[in-house]
């Protein structure tokens, strides 16, 4: 069950989705990093899996990464 996502469907996705931007122009798949822009100006690098179902749509910044111990 497999969503075929490409670039522009990823970009539509964030840009609907969140305050972020899109900065990468070509999708791999899901383990590659994503370049975005925060709405804050920083640049941050996610895999769309993260950014899509775990909600880390801003830079580390804004969103500081949660830490499981
Ligand atoms: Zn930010």
């Amino acid at each position: 069950m497999n969503k075929r996502w490409t670039i522009s469907k990823i970009n539509e996705f964030v840009e609907k989705n969140s305050e972020s931007k899109l900065l990468s122009t070509e999708f791999h798949g899901f383990s590659q990093k994503l370049l975005f822009k925060c709405a804050c100006g920083s640049n941050f690098e996610k895999t769309f899996t993260k950014f899509k179902n775990n909600h880390q749509r801003k830079c580390d910044v804004c969103q500081p990464p949660k830490e499981s111990r």
